[in-house]
C-alpha cells in the first residue's frame, strides 16, 4: 500500500522530480516559455510579408530574451519580465509605447504579474506616466503590503519607488489615434477598429520547477468611465501556482472577468486525475505517454474554458506552461501572435491558427 501510495504521488509531480526518485538517469532540468501579443479576427490577406515579419521579429526578440534567462538558469519571474517588457517597449502591441487611446485621447495602462512558488501577485490599473507597467506590477508585489493599485495612487507609489515619470506622449502611436478617430467617425465598437486584442504576456517554468505569469495591456479602444479589463486582474488575465499551471490572457476583458479563465484553467489543472499512476521501473515509453496525456489534458481544459468564454459571447486565447514543461497556447479567435520556447529545442512564433512545427511534449 505504501508503495502504490508513493507510486501515486510520483505520478503527480513534476516529471524532473519523479525522475529523481527513479533508477532512470536523470533528465536536464526543464524550463519552459511561451509568450503572447495579442488575439483576434487577423485577416491572411491584411498580413504583407512586411508586417508579418516585423511582428515575427518583435515575437522572437521577446521569446529569446526570456529563454536566455530560464537556459542560463534564471528564474521564471526574472524570464517573464524579460520577454514582457520588449513588447510594451515595440509599437507594434497594445502595451507600453503602442498602447490604444481612451475615448478621452489617452493611454492608461493596466499590468499584473504573479509568481507560483508562493502566490505573490502585482497589479496596477489606468497608469498613463509609467513606461513598463509590469515592472510597477511586480514592484506592487514584492514592495508594496499590496495587490493591487491604481490610477493616480500607483503612479504617486511608482515615483516613491525610483520610477522615472515617463511623458504621456511617449506611448502614444499615430495608428492607434486613427483607431480611436474612426470609432467615433463611424461609429465602430472596438472589436471594429482593434481587430485584434494586442495585449502581450508571458508565462514561464524554471529549471528549479517554479511558474510565473505576467500581462500588459492598454486596455480596448475608445474605453472610458475608468474602464479596466481582465489584463490587471489576477485570477481573470493572469494566474501562477505551482501546483497546476502559470496562464496569461489576451480578449474580450469583460468576458475573460466573468469566467476567471486564468484562475479556472489553473484550477482544473490542480485537481489532477487519480488514474495518473506509475509503476516502477518504467515500461519502455510510460513516461513519454504519462507526458503526452498531460499535455492533452492541459490542452483540453484550456479548449474548454476559452469554449466557455465563446459560449458567453466573448473572444481571445490563452497561453499556459504546465509543471512539466508543456507550452499551450488556445484561442477561438482566427490568430494570436504568440511564441514559445522549451528545453526541449522547441523555438517558434506563429499567427494564424495551426502554424506551429512541432509539440511542446517533453522529450526525454
Ligand atoms: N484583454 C484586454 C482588455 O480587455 C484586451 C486585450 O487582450 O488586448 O483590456
Amino acid at each position: 500500500m505504501k508503495n502504490l501510495i508513493t507510486l501515486i504521488a510520483l505520478a503527480l509531480m513534476p516529471t524532473a522530480a519523479l525522475a529523481q526518485e527513479d533508477a532512470a538517469p536523470l533528465p536536464e532540468p526543464k524550463w519552459s516559455l511561451a509568450i503572447h501579443g495579442g488575439a483576434g479576427t487577423l485577416n491572411r490577406a491584411d498580413m504583407t510579408p512586411e508586417k508579418r515579419a516585423a511582428y515575427e521579429a518583435a515575437l522572437q526578440a521577446a521569446l529569446d530574451a526570456g529563454a536566455k534567462v530560464l537556459a542560463d538558469g534564471g528564474s521564471a519571474m526574472d524570464a517573464i519580465k524579460a520577454a514582457i517588457i520588449p513588447m510594451e517597449d515595440s509599437p507594434l502591441f497594445n502595451a507600453g509605447k503602442g498602447a490604444v487611446f481612451t475615448w478621452d485621447g489617452t493611454n492608461e495602462l493596466d499590468s499584473s504579474i504573479m509568481d507560483g512558488r508562493d502566490r505573490s501577485a502585482g497589479a496596477v490599473a489606468g497608469v498613463k506616466t509609467v513606461r513598463n507597467p509590469i515592472l510597477l506590477a511586480d514592484t506592487v508585489r514584492t514592495k508594496s503590503p499590496h495587490v493591487m493599485l491604481m490610477g493616480a495612487g500607483a503612479e504617486q507609489f511608482a515615483v516613491e519607488q525610483g520610477f522615472p515619470v515617463t511623458p504621456p506622449e511617449y506611448f502614444a502611436t499615430p495608428a492607434r489615434r486613427e483607431a480611436l478617430e474612426r470609432m467615433k467617425a463611424e461609429q465602430l465598437s472596438a472589436l471594429d477598429v482593434d481587430h485584434k486584442f494586442g495585449t502581450v504576456g508571458a508565462v514561464a517554468l524554471d529549471q528549479s520547477g517554479n511558474m510565473a505569469a505576467g500581462t500588459s495591456t492598454g486596455g480596448m479602444t475608445g474605453k472610458r468611465w475608468g474602464r479596466v479589463g481582465d489584463a490587471p486582474l489576477i485570477g481573470a488575465g493572469t494566474y501562477a501556482d505551482n501546483r497546476a499551471c502559470a496562464v496569461s490572457a489576451t480578449g474580450w476583458g469583460e468576458y475573460f472577468i466573468r469566467v476567471g479563465v486564468a484562475h479556472e484553467i489553473c484550477a482544473r489543472l490542480r485537481n489532477k486525475p487519480s488514474g495518473w499512476t506509475v509503476y516502477a521501473p518504467l515500461p519502455e515509453g510510460a513516461l513519454e505517454k504519462l507526458q503526452a496525456e498531460q499535455e492533452q489534458r492541459a490542452q483540453k481544459v484550456a479548449d474548454e474554458v476559452m469554449a466557455d468564454v465563446k459560449q458567453l459571447g466573448g473572444d481571445g486565447g490563452v497561453i499556459l506552461v504546465t509543471p512539466e514543461g508543456h507550452a499551450i497556447f488556445s484561442f477561438n479567435t482566427s490568430g494570436m501572435y504568440r511564441g514559445r520556447a522549451t528545453s526541449d529545442g522547441v523555438n517558434e512564433v506563429a499567427i494564424f491558427g495551426g502554424e506551429e512545427q512541432t509539440s511542446a511534449t517533453p522529450d526525454h
